[in-house]
């Protein structure tokens, strides 16, 4: 049967058809009347999204276009940054940095595990002379299925001073909360196709004042990711290049679902959705690539020692049309990982487990009485 894939991966993630429909348009002109209203309405509900006054800047990019302009924009050649590395992401990060010649110390923990926040809080201390320009990292490393701990690591960025903080919230932002403000962080990335439930294609940075402030200073070369140009003409409701005219309307009805759900429903949702996820795992007897406590409300990746995860992933294709992710790098064949980000439900949950249980049989791995995930996926559904 056609058309009716499930995409249970990390992004792309599921669109929802109102947002499709939205799509579904002739471009206007960027610099008519119309485009501008629509700009101002998805500016101020990128601002609710991202929980601040600042400014929230919208790049015809994928999520890394958004990650690069969050070090260009800020930094000069030679500073001295902190990078989180427990990811591909985090690496991405670090790979970033050292291409634009910045002096890259990173801070690393086994991936599958969180990134320690005492060796941050170590290095920052120790650095009494104010060198450290930015702390940079992931915050749901997408590849492992880990989510870090923001609020810990920027409790001694703060601390410092003078640092930056620089998150990659791609898999996190629309899934967890994280007040932009109240907590102070300084830049975030992230991009279209993942919690915002739209097509790739679209990056997101937010901007602290006191980043702008760095901005003015920073000396990186930059031209098409200049975040100045963009907010200046975010200012008069417009964009300094022709913008993704089709996407920016799938964003302004996606924005619309995600006000009209709530930011505390959304995220409760994730999290049901997480625990669901994990407590049927669990009931499979497969293991858990990240902890309980550090758990992604994104992703969660299985590792599932006595199968080849690939097999499971071909399987599950092949028989129920779902799409799973696999492992990245080093962990490709080792892990599986289910996406539950954006436009998923529960129902989406259900399914999927049960179609698992489903191919896990269909491979000979019978470490676990049949309905006993789908069971254990019920009951986190029925009872939050
Ligand atoms: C998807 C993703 C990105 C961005 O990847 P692009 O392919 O450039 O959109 C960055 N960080 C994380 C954690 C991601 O999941």
């Amino acid at each position: 049967m056609d058309n009716k894939l499930m995409l249970m991966i990390p992004g792309p993630t599921p669109v929802p058809e109102q947002v499709l429909l939205a799509m579904a348009k002739h471009p206007i002109g960027h610099r008519s009347g119309d485009f501008t209203q629509i700009m101002a309405e998805v500016t101020a509900n990128l601002k609710w999204l991202h929980q601040t006054e600042s400014d929230v800047l919208m790049l015809a990019a994928s999520g890394t276009g958004a990650m690069e302009a969050g070090i260009i924009n800020f930094l000069s050649p030679g500073d001295r940054v902190l990078v989180g590395c427990n990811g591909k992401f985090g690496d991405r990060w670090a790979e970033v940095c050292q291409a634009y010649g910045l002096n890259v110390e990173t801070i690393k923990a086994e991936w599958g595990k969180p990134l320690d926040t005492e060796q941050f809080r170590v290095q920052l201390e120790a650095d009494t002379e104010k060198q450290i320009k930015a702390v940079i990292f992931t915050h749901s490393e997408t590849s492992t299925g880990v989510l870090n701990d923001v609020e810990t690591i920027n409790r001694h960025v703060k601390a410092h001073g003078e640092a930056l903080i620089i998150v990659d919230v791609v898999t996190s932002l629309g899934a967890v909360n994280i007040p932009f403000d109240t907590w102070g962080l300084d830049v975030v990335a992230s991009g279209s196709q993942k919690g915002f439930m739209i097509p790739p294609g679209l990056g997101f940075v937010a901007v602290s004042p006191k980043a702008w402030t760095a901005y003015s200073t920073a000396k990186l070369p930059r031209y098409y990711l200049d975040l100045g140009k963009y907010r200046k003409d975010a200012a008069k409701n417009s964009t300094p290049f022709t913008p993704a005219v089709n996407l920016i309307f799938a964003l302004q009805a996606a924005l619309r679902m995600m006000q009209a759900e709530g930011l505390e429903s959304i995220f409760a949702r994730h999290q049901r959705l997480t625990q669901a996820t994990r407590a049927a795992i669990k009931a499979l007897n497969l293991p858990l690539f990240a902890p309980d406590y550090a758990a992604s409300p994104a992703i969660t990746a299985v590792i599932p020692d006595q199968i080849d995860a690939e097999k499971i992933r071909s399987v599950i294709k092949k028989r129920f049309d779902i799409a799973l992710a696999g492992g990245q790098d080093h962990l490709k064949g080792k892990i599986f990982r289910i996406g539950h980000l954006g436009f998923v439900g529960d129902r989406d949950i259900l399914s999927a487990i049960a179609a698992l249980e489903a191919t896990l049989q269909d491979l000979g791995y019978e470490d676990f009485s049949p309905g006993a995930g789908v069971a254990a996926a019920a009951k986190v559904i029925t009872h939050s």
